[in-house]
């Protein structure tokens, strides 16, 4: 190995694999959806801000254009609270047995999805004595976390009652679109004119929502008519857009310094199971990252990284800690940085290449690259909107 490659692979002193999350690709793709969006942006940051640091994006977002955050549970929502971020938050994926009563205190805004959660939440209100903010969750076509057709008129009799009694304020009306990734799919004219359905049986049980919200990333980007007063978007904020429709950056980039490098005759088996054997003499560089960290093992066989500004493709199955990438032809020695995954600028692979060779979407890809990476994060630049 010669004195100039050691040279150029040392002063990074990058001893294990670094995650650097780009908080400046955050703020220009929550500028985009927000000029998208006909109303208001809410940041979804459920998962950990899809594994980019639930605060750092929710911060990120609120500073370029999203006027509220959104999250599954009320342990997500509290964490925000805790993070000092005082912007109006949704928690909507929560059990009746939640504690109610500490998402009101924080000022949470709950999403109800059955009679049951509204009972548990004007109970906890009342306990507490104070107003809770309530969406109506709606089932617009998943059979998944909002209520059916056939229980939403009493629903919102119930809440309606409830509100009268002064526990609750029925501020929204919540549905999620099921196909919304291909606009051409009907499921979205039926998820809509559902919503449509939802809505008008609200108006007629007296409820008069302000902020009507159907559209995540994909029909933020392609249905305006999914609009309405709120398009709430986690996916897009981070780089992914699964409508394949608009260019967004990926905010995410994992690097890992070669392990060691060594030279192996034709014929070598690499790894467990001996599923790949070298065709001819072959270099061979160990990353020490693996399926723990989130590389997935079935994108064994396919996956490649970027080595010296090359494609190179990972051989045998991907370990628990380490893969072996066949860097036959490049000049690399131990040390050298290798770029496993990116925004793609580069010619690095990206998140949709690791999703596309392990058959899944880059939302299961970002959300699962593992805590014990050592993050680094790059600042966003401050925009004129997060100015005073
Ligand atoms: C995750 C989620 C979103 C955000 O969806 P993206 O496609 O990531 O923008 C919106 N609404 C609900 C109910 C969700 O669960």
């Amino acid at each position: 190995m010669s004195a100039d490659i050691a040279t150029q692979a040392l002063p990074r002193q990058q001893s294990g694999p670094v995650l650097e999350i780009d908080l400046e690709a955050v703020a220009t793709n929550t500028r985009l959806l927000a000029d998208r969006a006909t109303g208001e942006l809410m940041a979804v940051v459920k998962a950990d801000g899809f594994g980019h640091g639930a605060e750092a994006v929710a911060r990120t977002a609120l500073a370029n254009g999203a006027t509220s955050l959104g999250v599954t549970s009320i342990q997500e929502a509290t964490a925000l609270r805790d993070a000092g971020l005082v912007a109006p938050v949704l928690s909507w994926l929560n059990t009746p047995e939640a504690d109610f009563a500490a998402a009101i205190r924080r000022d949470i805004d709950l999403a109800v999805p059955t009679a049951d959660h509204l009972a548990a939440i004007a109970g906890a209100a009342a306990r507490t004595g104070r107003v809770a903010a309530i969406h109506l969750h709606a089932d617009t076509g998943m059979a998944r976390d909002g209520a059916a057709p056939a229980d939403w008129l009493r629903l919102c009799v119930l809440a309606r009652e409830a509100q009268h009694r002064g526990h609750v304020r029925v501020v929204g009306l919540m549905g999620h679109l099921s196909s919304a990734d291909d606009p051409a799919d009907p499921a979205n004219v039926a998820g809509r004119r559902a919503f449509a359905r939802f809505s008008r049986i609200a108006r007629a049980s007296g409820l008069r929502p302000a902020t009507r919200h159907l559209a995540a990333t994909a029909a933020t980007l392609t249905d305006p008519r999914s609009h309405h007063q709120l398009c709430r978007v986690g996916a897009g904020l981070v780089g992914i857009d699964p409508s394949g429709t608009t260019a967004l950056r990926g905010a995410m980039t994992l690097t890992a310094p070669v392990v060691n490098v060594r030279r192996v005759p034709a014929g070598t088996p690499v790894g467990y199971g001996h599923t790949y054997v070298t065709d001819g003499a072959a270099t061979l560089a160990l990353l020490p990252v693996g399926y723990a960290d989130g590389m997935p093992r079935a994108a064994s066989g396919q996956a490649e990284v970027l080595v010296r500004g090359r494609r190179r493709p990972v051989v045998g199955l991907i370990s628990m800690d380490q893969m072996v990438v066949d860097v036959t032809g490049v000049r690399v020695g131990a040390g050298e940085l290798v770029t496993i995954l990116g925004p793609g600028e580069r010619g690095e692979p990206t998140m949709a290449d690791w999703a596309t060779w392990s058959g899944t979407l880059p939302h299961e890809i970002v959300t699962g690259l593992g805590s014990r990476l050592t993050r680094s994060v790059i600042p966003a630049a401050p925009h004129l909107r997060s100015l005073p």
